[in-house]
């Protein structure tokens, strides 16, 4: 007897868009024909300064056969610390993606807002958790405004969770205080994600006060360079806070994700001398950019850059790039025609990129 397994399958997962994998560098350097150690990765706004060795001692002595500590009391203390905020107010994850995946089992909603182009996680994890996502576009670039009006009439039309960027992945813009209250003040949960928070030097977290309907994300990947290790943070009413510690996966923070955060909160001194680094590489990559005639930088507050390609096709340059080892954002959506995505690594990256640039 043989029984088919594809019955018992959510009908809408049976015809889901498989998600499009990033290819392994030691595949990538394999096809380009260099060595690892050659490329230049500038496609997923990693942090090319890599982890404190402090960092990596702290995950080498972590008790790795001990289960983690399901309430997070002492890195909720940390991050809280490191805010100025209570430590209930925290709430800790695999990633900011486990966050945005706690909201949406929390509040399952049955439409959530997206401001596109924008990160992809909030209408992948949206469809995963059974909502319709209800896309409001921007403007169009290179200004890329989200639009406010827009947002409130999906708000008023049955929309109960709104997902914003800020700075935006990947146009590079922040929201304004006056655009995260108008956004507080609609009858819904806004969650601003803030993952490069950091490098922008500006944050709305000191709005979670006023606002119990605020949540605002952040995370140690790029800041801190723990990207590969998952962990990020949920800042939201202690109210709101104790619901999402009441249904998140207990361990969802491991042992040396815990661990390498803490110190990473210890070491943000030094951290913060690489985030300099790399802010300063960001204007240098803006400046730059814009002496060659055919790309167009947008201004950014985040560790990348959006460019728009002019007269040659955008394509061709990340391919071109690619032959040379220097690695960057291509995409294929429409509204994103005509636009490459670099990260800001270090002085040395950037260097390599503009003589791969000027060679094309
Ligand atoms: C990189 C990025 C993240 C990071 O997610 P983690 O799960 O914390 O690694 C979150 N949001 C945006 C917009 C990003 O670009």
């Amino acid at each position: 007897m043989s029984v088919d397994p594809l019955r018992f399958i959510r009908p809408d997962f049976l015809d889901l868009e498989a998600y499009e994998p990033v290819k392994p560098l030691e595949v990538l350097a394999a096809e380009i024909g260099l060595p690892v150690e050659r490329l230049v990765k500038l496609d997923a706004n990693e942090n090319l300064y890599g982890p404190l060795p402090e960092v990596r001692d702290a995950v080498a002595a972590a008790d790795l056969h001990i289960y983690t500590d399901p309430t997070q009391s002492r890195l909720r203390e940390m991050i809280a610390e490191y805010l100025g905020v209570p430590a209930e107010a925290v709430v800790a994850g695999a990633g900011s993606d486990d966050l945005i995946d706690i909201m949406i089992r929390l509040t399952s909603p049955s439409a959530i807002v997206n401001a596109t182009p924008t990160f992809g996680m909030y209408s992948f994890l949206g469809k995963m958790g059974g909502a319709r996502i209800v896309e409001v576009p921007r403007t169009p670039g290179p200004a890329f405004e989200p639009d406010i009006p827009g947002i409130g009439r999906a708000v008023r039309a049955g929309a109960t969770l709104v997902f914003l960027a800020s700075p935006n992945n990947p146009t590079g813009n922040a929201l304004s205080m006056e655009q995260v209250e108008a956004l507080c003040n609609m009858e819904c949960i806004v969650v601003i994600d803030e993952a490069y928070a950091e490098f922008a030097g500006r944050s709305a977290v000191a709005q979670v006060q006023q606002h119990p309907n605020l949540v605002v994300l952040r995370t140690f990947s790029k800041w801190a360079a723990l990207a590969g290790l998952r962990v990020g943070y949920a800042v939201a009413a202690p109210q709101l806070a104790s619901h999402m510690m009441a249904i998140k996966q207990p361990y969802n923070v491991s042992v040396a994700a815990d661990a390498a955060a803490r110190v990473a909160l210890e070491q943000r001194g030094v951290l913060s001398e690489r985030v300099s680094a790399i802010v300063a590489e960001r204007e240098r990559l803006t400046r730059d950019l814009g002496q060659f005639d055919w790309l167009r930088p947008l201004p950014s507050e985040a560790n990348f850059v959006l460019v728009k390609v002019v007269g040659r096709d955008a394509k061709a340059v990340v391919s071109g790039l690619r032959t040379k080892g220097v690695l960057i954002r291509y995409y294929s959506r429409p509204d994103l025609a005509g636009y490459i995505r670099i990260s800001a690594g270090r002085p040395e990256d950037t260097d390599r990129l503009l003589e791969a640039l000027r060679a094309l």
